[in-house]
């Protein structure tokens, strides 16, 4: 079973930011930035790239939760989703990054 169905199971902590049935939010365990919130569907999808349009409609509603919960609506934050190995995804359970509380500054090369 992957890391994060386990946390999901319960298995392995986490400092929860919010949850409902199908969607976990919870602190990076190694942040990169002041606010560093990982965002999955309980259920298994490898990426982003084999998630159902329907779950990711659930998730975007919740996602939109999350950064109301966090109070950075206002203030703006970075969405990104790491897909395989060019995409530099480290753990393979679908995962969004919401990271900010601070200018998280531009994408460079
Ligand atoms: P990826 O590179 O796959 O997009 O990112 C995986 C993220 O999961 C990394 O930012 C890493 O710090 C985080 N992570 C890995 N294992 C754990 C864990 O056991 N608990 C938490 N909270 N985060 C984890
Ligand atoms: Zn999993």
């Amino acid at each position: 079973m992957c890391i994060f169905c386990k946390i999901v199971k319960g298995e392995i902590p986490n400092q929860t930011i919010l949850e409902d049935e199908n969607f976990l939010a919870f602190n990076d365990i190694n942040p990169t930035r002041k606010i560093h919130v990982l965002i999955i569907p309980k259920e298994h999808y490898d990426s982003f790239d084999v998630i159902p349009p329907n779950i990711m409609s659930g998730m975007t509603e919740f996602i939109q939760k999350v950064a109301l919960k966090l109070d950075v609506k206002e203030s703006g934050y970075r969405l990104i989703t790491n897909i395989g190995k060019d995409g530099g995804q480290e753990v393979h359970h679908l995962h969004f990054h919401l990271i900010g509380g601070e200018p998280v500054g531009r994408l460079v090369r």
